[in-house]
């Protein structure tokens, strides 16, 4: 067990903390900064995005050799969680959901041909994605076993029709990820398939408001009336698309867990710099037992979900598929990302209620954490299961390559 890292990861996480702090941070205060829905505007983030390049800091979760930094998911780790000390942070560096979650998908299971027409430019940055998998009742939410779009095979081709919501990023994407119900049986009645935005066969029915700010291209509902694809838009075959999911969304969890620790430290250190200069009654905020028992609290939270998010990554990294580390990482990291903001907001009362610090923008945001990708409740019950069908090895510490 060696928790520690290596001195070119230390340093990378170094000079993400310093472009974070001197090039992103400085740009969260000016209302122009943001877009309609309460993101980094279009052309704030193109121009930073150019700075991210040229610093050589784009991208450190894919290969070399497609244009990034190499990094796998411990290195992930150090670096999303650097990067979301500010709010703009994830998406600067290309490490934002869905595209994040998109490309490490890609990478992994499309084929060659697949790679360089739908991967290569979200990695590029110069395509979004989004992944389409959740309807509205009766279909697949929470169980994609319920999933009600169909791909119909129809002289040779596939022929899609049903209706998704809540596909975050969908009108800005160009590239998507659809998961449609091509069979009856449980494991193998889904398939996952590639469209491109200009398909003819489907539309955007409206964008869904949210309560916290939205990322770019928004949460939207989609109906898919005909939409006809030829055989080369599966991902990994016929059958495959609850693997597919199961694959991308496993990682795709964890990494959000790295970015909410982000956001949540970020949470801290605001409230910590408030309490350390706010008089009442006599003493400073930060001399006060209660305010301190808050913030070693926090600290203690978000130093757990570090070490459950690193020791997944590490499994990730061993092989494993690791679901009740993930499980157990989502649930305590989305939890903490919640408390530690309220408390935050608390500490530093009405200045945290209001838009002069970014508390409220995450306080907002950081609600929807206990519901995507799986709700907490869907969460314990994967633990559970774990828990009924493994018995005493449960708790097995895993000894060698176990
Ligand atoms: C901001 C945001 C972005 C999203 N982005 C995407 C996206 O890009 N692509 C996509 O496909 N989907 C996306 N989603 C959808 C998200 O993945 C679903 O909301 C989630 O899977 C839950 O499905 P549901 O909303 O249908 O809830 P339901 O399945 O209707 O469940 C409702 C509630 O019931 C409870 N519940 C469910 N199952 C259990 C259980 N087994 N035990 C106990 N309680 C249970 C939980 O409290 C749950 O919140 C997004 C959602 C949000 C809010």
């Amino acid at each position: 067990m060696d928790f520690s890292i290596t001195a070119e990861l230390a340093a990378d996480a170094k000079r993400v903390d310093s472009f974070v702090a001197d090039e992103i941070i400085p740009l969260e205060a000016d209302p122009a900064h943001y877009d309609a829905y309460g993101n980094i505007d279009m052309a704030v983030l193109q121009s930073l995005r150019a700075k991210v390049k040229a610093a050589g800091l784009w991208a450190p979760q894919i290969p070399k050799a497609q244009g990034g930094m190499g990094y796998g998911p411990t290195g992930m780790a150090v670096l999303y969680e650097a990067m979301n000390q500010s709010i703009f942070g994830p998406v600067a560096f290309n490490c934002a959901a869905p595209d994040d979650g998109n490309m490490y998908i890609l990478n992994k299971v499309a084929s060659q041909q697949q790679k360089a027409r739908w991967l290569q430019p979200i990695i590029d940055g110069d395509v979004r994605s989004s992944f389409a998998m959740t309807e509205p009742a009766p279909g697949g939410g929470s169980d994609p076993g319920m999933i009600q779009t169909t791909a119909t095979r129809k002289n040779g081709r596939w022929v899609i029709n049903g209706r998704k919501w809540y596909i975050t990023g969908a009108g800005e994407a160009g590239h998507f990820i659809l998961i449609a119900k091509t069979g009856s049986d449980a494991r193998n009645g889904l398939t996952a398939f590639l469209f491109h935005r200009d398909d003819p066969g489907w539309r955007i029915e409206r964008r869904i408001g949210i309560m916290g700010p939205e990322e770019h291209g928004g949460h939207c509902e989609l109906i898919f009336d005909g939409l006809t694809l030829d055989d080369d838009r599966m991902l990994m075959g016929e059958g495959q698309g609850l693997k597919v999911t199961q694959i991308r969304l496993g990682l795709a969890r964890l990494t959000h867990c790295m970015r909410w620790l982000g956001l949540a430290r970020r949470a801290v250190a605001i409230a910590a710099d408030y309490a350390a200069i706010r008089q009442g009654f006599g003493i400073k905020l930060a001399d006060r037992e209660s305010i301190q028992i808050k913030l070693g609290q926090a600290a203690m939270d978000i130093e757990i979900g570090r070490v459950m998010v690193m020791r997944a990554a590490w499994r990730i990294e061993q092989g494993s598929k690791a679901r009740q580390d993930i499980s157990i990482a989502k649930i305590h990291v989305s939890q903490l990302l919640n408390r530690v903001t309220s408390d935050a907001i608390q500490i530093c009362g009405a200045r945290g209620y209001s838009k002069d610090t970014v508390l409220e923008w995450i306080y907002r945001y950081g609600r929807q954490a206990l519901l995507v990708d799986g709700a907490t409740e869907v969460h314990q019950m994967v633990i559970n299961r774990f828990l009924q069908n493994q018995g005493q090895a449960f708790w097995g510490w895993g000894v060698g390559n176990d």
